[in-house]
């Protein structure tokens, strides 16, 4: 599938749930109403559109949300796709808050996922729990470690934030490295309501990169993992660190993906409102042919680039989804 701008579409991300157990303060407000179950899609019917873009080419597929380890049955799901490994499916994969890890680890590596992405944006035990409102660092590590014995490859995602945890990236990237871990960080993004103010919590990353060349070697690598993340190599641990900037550096260019949330809704772009609806049409008992064409359809709609920027006068975010709908 290529797109109107001669983009190739060969990653789809796909939110499981907009439930989560946690309530990162950039992410969610404290009092989220949730979707009701029916409008939900099954597990079936997610895995059976999974399917029609694996036959349309696409060969990377992320598992998120909300929290995908909290949607019940989810593993149902990650065998299904994972028996198409090799069949098309060249990679599955995950994002995660890591607090099921301990759980679903193991179960996860038996399904052929070889690689996740756990959020952790500090390691003090007090801001964790004041960061995700609900949740315990504890039982994210003992995640982290149980995803490392069962085999997987862990990287760790961290939204970089002015005032909570811009003073300890140094440490992350230390902790990082001890680890074998490659470290992430994302800047934040104006998506949904929340509580506090965006302008409060953003911290380009431009400026935590000048910093981090303080303490650390940093070469540009041209490692990708077909995100839009760029990366460093971190000469003196030998792991990687990446940087994710929509809001300072147009990372349209290479956008590969499209995302679809829980209830069926396709979104060409993360910081765009059209999309195409596929609900309906897996109820309407579509063939396999009309659902090809219908992502077909969607991709010949992929716009050019993202919009995020936030409303001046209201100071409310153009993107009124949270992160958690579409999935980050
Ligand atoms: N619950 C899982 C997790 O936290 O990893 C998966 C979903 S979460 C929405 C995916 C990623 O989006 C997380 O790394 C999170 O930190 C990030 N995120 C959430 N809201 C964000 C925002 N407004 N700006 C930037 N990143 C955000
Ligand atoms: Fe939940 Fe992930 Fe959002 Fe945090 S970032 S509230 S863990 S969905």
């Amino acid at each position: 599938m290529i797109d109107p701008f001669g983009r190739p579409v060969t990653y789809l991300r796909v939110s499981v749930t907009d439930r989560c157990d946690l309530r990162c303060v950039y992410c969610m407000a404290e009092d989220m109403t949730f979707l009701p179950k029916p409008d939900l899609l099954t597990l079936e019917e997610m895995e059976r559109l999974c399917g029609a873009f694996i036959r349309l080419g696409t060969d990377k597929i992320r598992i998120t949300g909300g929290e995908p380890l909290v949607r019940r049955g989810v593993m149902t799901l990650f065998q299904g796709l994972g028996a198409r490994l090799g069949q098309g499916l060249r990679e599955l994969t995950l994002t995660t808050n890591g607090s099921q890890l301990t759980r679903f680890a193991h179960d996860l590596a038996q399904a052929g996922v070889r690689r996740v992405n756990v959020s952790l944006d500090t390691l003090d035990p007090a801001k964790f729990a004041e960061i995700t409102r609900w949740g315990r660092l504890d039982k994210t590590l003992d995640g982290i470690f149980a995803a490392q014995d069962a085999g997987l490859a862990v990287k760790i995602n961290a939204v970089a934030m002015k005032h909570v945890n811009e003073g300890e990236i140094d440490q992350l990237v230390a902790w990082c490295g001890e680890h074998g871990f490659d470290l992430c960080l994302i800047e934040t993004m104006p998506m949904g309501e929340i509580e506090a103010q965006r302008a409060d919590q953003y911290l380009p990353l431009s400026m935590v990169r000048a910093r981090l060349r303080k303490s650390w070697t940093l070469t540009q690598t041209d490692y990708a993992t077909g995100g839009p993340a760029r990366y460093y190599d971190v000469a003196e641990t030998g792991q990687r660190v990446g940087f994710i900037t929509p809001m300072t550096h147009n990372f349209c260019e290479s956008c590969n993906r499209v995302r679809l949330t829980c209830t069926g809704t396709l979104y060409m772009c993360l910081g765009q409102n059209d999309a195409a609806e596929f609900r309906a049409i897996l109820r309407d008992g579509a063939s396999e042919e009309e659902l090809e064409a219908a992502i077909r359809e969607a991709i010949s709609r992929k716009p050019k680039g993202h919009d995020f920027i936030i409303d001046r006068t209201s100071g409310a975010p153009v993107v009124p989804r949270h992160m958690s709908v579409t999935g980050g």
